[in-house]
């Protein structure tokens, strides 16, 4: 699933892609993947400019300049592609937003959807999230500040988006990993130096992803020499059976709460 570095590349290249165009047309294959009734939908978004596109959590949100704003979660196999109709990937496209001859493509959205909402509604439309994790307000202070008294698993904690937001299965794994913390530690039992290697190692690795842009390796469009590019970044995560960079021994997997885990059992403690 997507999670903050992937949907941070997905904001970047859609800034270059359709920040300060037109939408000209809309095709809706999927209707379960929006919110309204599709001629309501077309009509308030059929020529409007997209000219701020923002990230929350696991959104993206792209604001219109009638006020309206259309609010994305991929979740699961959810992935878009930017290109000319030649260029559109061979997969069943759930909707199709175009910008002249060039289209964004939603594909994947089974579960994932495409709402709409007027500005004065959006926050009310977003799930109860927790603190960005890469926000200015979240010093390492604010942080021991907020542990306190908090109780869970890291690999759990990590991943539940009350708690922070943007974090899922594969950046909760690589951030233990980089910290040298075995995802099965409660935060409880954290020392004070634990958390600060915490803060550390979460400030690193999601701004490394997003610098590498991210590891789920769909291209955004024909020359995206861009996304996916931290995949082979990954030191645990799906790396089950591969040795640790680190000392050497093998990388195992264990459901933590039900979610696939991937850590070394002997460097992480
Ligand atoms: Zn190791």
């Amino acid at each position: 699933m997507p999670e903050l570095p992937e949907m941070e590349t997905y904001k970047k290249l859609l800034y270059e892609k359709i920040v300060g165009k037109t939408i000209t047309n809309i095709i809706i294959n999927r209707e379960k993947s929006i919110n309204c009734r599709p001629d309501m939908f077309i009509k308030d978004i059929l020529l409007q400019k997209v000219i701020r596109i923002d990230r929350r959590g696991k959104h993206l949100l792209f604001y219109l300049v009638n006020g309206r704003v259309l609010i994305l979660h991929l979740m699961l196999g959810g992935w878009m592609y930017y290109g000319t109709e030649e260029e559109k990937p061979n997969r069943t496209i759930q909707i199709q937003l175009s910008f002249g001859i060039e289209n964004l493509y939603f594909i994947g959205l089974r579960l994932g959807y495409l709402h709409l909402y007027p500005i004065n509604e959006v926050d009310e439309a977003l799930p109860n999230l927790g603190p960005e994790p890469l926000d200015i307000n979240f010093t390492l202070p604010f942080f021991i500040n907020y542990l306190h008294k908090k109780r869970g698993r890291l690999k759990t904690k990590l991943i539940d988006q009350k708690f922070l937001s943007g974090i899922g299965n594969c950046y909760s794994d690589e951030i233990c990993y980089h910290a040298q913390l075995l995802p099965t530690r409660t935060l409880e039992d954290l020392t004070d130096i634990d958390k600060k290697q915490l803060y550390e190692s979460i400030q690193l690795i999601l701004r490394k992803a997003i610098q590498y842009g991210g590891y789920m390796n769909h291209a955004f469009y024909h020359d995206d020499r861009l996304t996916g590019g931290f995949d082979n970044k990954c030191k645990v995560y799906d790396r089950e059976g591969e040795l640790c960079e680190r000392c050497g021994s093998e990388i195992i997997k264990k459901m933590i709460s039900s979610r696939k885990t991937f850590y070394c059992p002997h460097c992480q403690f």
